[in-house]
């Protein structure tokens, strides 16, 4: 085991998202100091950082600093370059390993590794050029395309009803190839009609320990998360299930630190996973306020190699994500006051500075002794956010 790293010492996060932030202020409170790195100067863990380094990842004097001013580092998503991962690992240790990172960002990659060894994911197929763009009778459609890298939030994906949806694709993919755009391929899945959407968080540490939090179910709206709630809606053998599905995940990748399964409950009761993210997710926002150790701060512990510390719901919640303009929205004229005086109700304002359509900007938590509650309190902030919306961009679905 490796020696542990003592508060008082400088942890170093990629990436400066609201998940870069939220470790980094969970560090801050156990006594690290912090160091962020981000390509984008606005964002928002820079401002939450000790050091903040703001340069491209390829900027070589920004790893000397980034890498000589800190004792471990982590990552806030996974499409930081896999190749700064392995750089930094010479010097000093990165969780979890670098050799995750790579399976994990490729969602070929990711899908292959899991399904050799015996773990169900959704039944796909891998691209690697426009011209194998056909539909397998195996798969059928509705299809779904992804991106098999970068793709994130629902972006890189297209629905393909029928054959003539196929066409076009390759029409646009070939169109791309000929402006020279670099490609990794792409998996076509079949669109799964499921019961649930369910997530779990698994937190392991460098001796092999895991927790498994309780499991969300989510509720997506043009591929973005919309709600989870926690606990999920299923009978608890389902949830078990999940839970020892998404342990196998982190044992069979030899993770260490926080990881998210994203799971798709079918109607006959089979689950299949959709896909691993090695790092806090937006559906466990919620162990911030219910719970005693949130996924950012066990994010610490299991770089830091502190003890890790205990997954129990204190409450049930029910998360709702604040979209584009959602945040200004819920927070005019006395919409603020409103939130801010609502019993058991959580908000967080990420602190980016340009709105764009569908960027995540804030969250709120409703907390409730009884799930339904919180549940229907979510529901009707999602409904004054739909009835008062300002124009005409509606999701996906
Ligand atoms: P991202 O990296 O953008 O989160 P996901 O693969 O998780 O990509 O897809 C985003 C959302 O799109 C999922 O949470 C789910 O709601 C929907 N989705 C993805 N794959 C499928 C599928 N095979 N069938 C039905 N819905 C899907
Ligand atoms: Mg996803």
């Amino acid at each position: 085991m490796t020696a542990r790293i003592e508060p008082g010492q400088a942890i170093g996060v990629l990436g400066g998202g609201q998940l870069g932030a939220m470790f980094a202020s969970a560090a801050r409170r156990l006594g690290y100091r912090t160091v962020v790195w981000d390509p984008d100067p606005d964002a928002p863990a820079l401002r939450q950082a000790d050091l903040p380094v703001a340069a491209a990842f390829s900027d070589a004097s920004a790893f000397e600093r980034f890498s000589e001013s800190i004792k471990a580092a982590t990552y806030e998503w996974e499409n930081v370059p896999f190749s700064v991962g392995v750089e930094l690992e010479h010097r000093i240790p990165v969780r979890p390993a670098p050799g995750i990172l790579r399976t994990l960002q490729n969602r070929i990659d990711q899908k292959r590794f899991l399904g050799e060894r015996n773990i169900p994911v959704v039944p796909f197929h891998a691209l690697h050029s426009p011209d194998e763009l056909i539909i397998p009778d195996d798969i059928g459609y509705p299809a779904l395309c992804k991106t098999a890298t970068s793709g994130y939030d629902g972006k890189g994906q297209w629905r393909l009803n029928g054959p003539a949806d196929a066409e076009r694709l390759r029409d646009l993919f070939r169109h791309q190839d000929t402006q020279g755009r670099p490609r990794d391929g792409w998996v076509i899945e079949r669109f799964l009609a499921f019961e649930k959407e369910l997530s779990v968080l698994v937190v392991r540490g460098a001796d092999g320990e895991t927790r498994t939090y309780p499991v969300a179910d989510n509720v997506h709206e043009g591929g973005i998360l919309r709600i989870s709630r926690v606990p999920a809606a299923i009978e608890s053998r389902t949830a078990e299930q999940a839970q020892a599905l998404a342990r196998s995940v982190v044992e069979t990748l030899n993770g260490v630190g926080v990881f998210c399964i994203e799971v798709f409950l079918m109607p006959d009761g089979r689950l299949f996973i959709n896909e691993v993210a090695p790092r806090p997710h937006n559906s466990g926002h919620y162990t911030l306020d219910a719970c005693t150790v949130s996924q950012f701060e066990q994010q610490v512990r299991a770089l830091c190699g502190l003890p890790l510390g205990e997954v129990r719901l204190l409450s049930p919640a029910v998360m709702l994500n604040l979209l584009g303009d959602e945040l200004t929205r819920v927070t005019a004229g006395e919409g603020l006051e409103r939130l801010l005086g609502t019993p058991g109700t959580k908000l967080r304002i990420y602190g980016k500075t340009t709105i764009r359509p569908r960027r995540k900007m804030g969250h709120v938590t409703f907390l409730a002794e009884k799930t339904e509650t919180a549940w229907e309190a979510a529901l009707a902030l999602r409904s004054f956010l739909a009835n008062s919306r300002s124009g005409i961009s509606r999701p996906r679905e």
